[in-house]
């Protein structure tokens, strides 16, 4: 992404001109079948020749506007309807037929000398979404300098980066110069008040204050904050409330399969979607779109109808047929505007039907909100409710798909579990409602420290199970037990109590373990001697 060549701009208009230098080609082939069709004697020879230049000039229907080439995409849409009513017909064109099929082949090649028009430029970009899976800035005022660095070392190991400032003098510019995601405020009494601070560019702002009166409450409410804590602070409602502040920009990018023939609109598409920070695969054979299907694991699929060998919505049929695919919104786009054949794509199990030229704009919002609704009703089917993380039965099936990817690929995978130590003891003393928010916490934390591409689950109770794709044994273990380093210095504050909680944890990869119950098996074993051995530790497989 570096590379400044390689910038979604750059890439639509390098695919724009590409569809450009070919447009007078595609029109050689058009006016070779029109003359193959004109010199056809006899039914079957015409039938033959016919469906030879439904096909091109079907094609530049569909393509030609989304590319600026309005005119030329308007005629041969003329032209397609023409054609399709001698088909139906099932006779030759009539002597006036022939003459209008001239005339459109005639203007195809003319409306395509004109350049594009500036219309059909995509719509703008969307503003920079920040990167994500990078430890999160957040400001830190607090005058109390020990008090300062112990929280800033406990947003640590949540996975927070923070700077400290003793007072707000310097605030304002820093915030300028490095926007951080958060700003954590200390309200002295009689000193900075709430108001003073007013949230700085919608910058979230909470405040933490050893008052806990009515009136400082209120001046916090007042001056836009997102939260007030007492001190001393409850570290995992602090970070729970930071994380939803701050959650926005994080989310994992929609990923689209594009099925489409023609290879330049599915790679406009593509480029289009990209823009707005999706990912996407483009399949321009529809045969071969079952076994990626699997692996890519599409928020939705963007599908052609009319394409040779299998069209959309017989495919959209097949994939249904599969159970684990039954939710995946498909988005039919088509030149097809018939009211009978939309039915028929809606009944095969498509969520929407777009016509040719898609308007793009169009195009990204049906995109965008589709996943939206199928990311929030698949996560409230496969996730816990009480962590938001992967539930057991789903972590089974994601490490089933990694781990064949994993062999196929021939790359490493490391599968963690992780047990809570000693929790029963934190519920016996603590009660089970703080026992909760441990769980929720090591939640957080796991979240937090480990990439998007790796996979967390609850596996059930106080365990937890992680998926960490093109991972070995030795970094799987590095990072872990950076992470159980981390969480055992975690203050868990029950009023003016404080506790921490350890947890073991046991790994086991592929390679060599090539098949996920053995894998899991393996792990658990590896977890069993971290607790024999003395709990607060991970333990690696042996392979021998
Ligand atoms: P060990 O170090 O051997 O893992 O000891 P342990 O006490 O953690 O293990 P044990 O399996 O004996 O106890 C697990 C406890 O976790 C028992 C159960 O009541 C508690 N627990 C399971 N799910 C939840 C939950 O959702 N919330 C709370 N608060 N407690 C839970
Ligand atoms: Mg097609
Ligand atoms: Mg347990
Ligand atoms: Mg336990």
């Amino acid at each position: 992404m570096a590379d400044s060549g390689d910038s979604p701009e750059s890439k639509l208009e390098a695919i724009r001109r590409r569809f450009a230098a070919k447009l007078s080609e595609r029109i050689d082939g058009i006016e070779a079948a029109h003359r193959a069709l004109s010199a056809a004697t006899g039914g079957a020879e015409v039938a033959v020749a016919l469906d030879d230049l439904i096909f091109p000039v079907h094609r530049m229907a569909g393509s030609a506007a989304t590319f600026g080439f309005v005119e030329a995409g308007d005629t041969a849409a003329r032209l397609e309807d023409l054609l399709n009513a001698v088909k139906d017909a099932g006779r030759p064109p009539s002597a006036e037929e022939g003459e209008r099929i001239s005339t459109l082949v005639v203007g195809l090649r003319r409306s395509a000398a004109d350049d594009p028009r500036p219309a059909a430029a995509p719509p703008p970009a969307p503003e920079e979404v920040p990167a994500t899976g990078e430890p999160r800035l957040v400001f830190l005022v607090e005058d109390d300098a020990e008090l300062a660095r112990d929280m800033a070392a406990q947003l640590g190991h949540f996975g927070y980066r923070v700077r400290t400032f003793p007072d707000a003098s310097d605030l304002a510019r820093s915030i300028a110069g490095t926007p951080p995601a958060a700003l954590i405020l200390d309200i002295l009494p009689g000193r900075e008040s709430a108001r003073g601070i007013e949230a700085p560019q919608g910058i979230p702002t909470i405040v933490i204050s050893s008052l806990d009166d009515l009136s400082s409450r209120l001046e916090a409410v007042r001056a836009g904050a997102h939260g007030y804590f007492t001190k001393p602070v409850d570290m995992a409602r602090l970070v729970e409330t930071l994380d939803q502040a701050t959650e926005t920009a994080d989310i994992e990018p929609y990923r689209i399969m594009i099925v489409e023939d023609d290879r330049e609109l599915a790679e406009y598409y593509a480029a289009l979607l990209e823009r707005e920070g999706m990912v996407s695969a483009v399949f321009t054979d529809p045969m071969k779109i079952m076994d990626p299907l699997s692996d890519f694991r599409p928020d939705l699929i963007l599908m052609d109808i009319n394409m040779p060998g299998c069209n959309g919505i017989e495919l959209a049929g097949v994939i249904r047929q599969n159970e684990d695919f039954t939710r995946i919104p498909i988005v039919f786009l088509t030149v097809e505007t018939s009211l009978s054949r939309r039915l028929l794509a809606l009944r095969a199990g498509g969520d929407d039907f777009l016509t040719k030229p898609a308007q793009l704009d169009l195009l990204m919002s049906s995109v965008i909100s589709r996943c939206q609704r199928s990311r929030l009703l698949g996560s409230m089917i496969s996730r816990d409710s009480m962590t938001g993380l992967v539930n057991h039965s789903k972590i089974k099936e994601h490490l089933d798909t990694e781990l064949k990817r994993a062999v196929r690929e021939d790359q490493p995978l490391a599968f963690a579990m992780l047990d809570i130590d000693r929790f029963k003891s934190v519920n016996d003393t603590y009660g089970h409602w703080t026992g909760d928010t441990v769980i929720k916490t090591l939640a957080q934390v796991l979240r937090q420290r480990l990439r998007k591409t790796d996979i967390v689950g609850r596996y059930g109770g106080e365990e937890f199970a992680v998926i960490l794709p093109n991972t070995d044994t030795g970094n799987a273990f590095g990072v872990l037990d950076g992470i159980r380093d981390g969480f055992a210095r975690i203050r868990h504050q029950v009023a003016r109590e404080a506790f921490y909680v350890t947890f073991s944890c046991g790994i086991a990869a592929y390679p060599p373990f090539d098949d996920s119950p053995l894998l899991n098996q393996k792990a658990d074993e590896a977890l069993y001697r971290a607790k024999e051995g003395g709990r607060n530790r991970v333990v690696s497989a042996a392979t021998a």
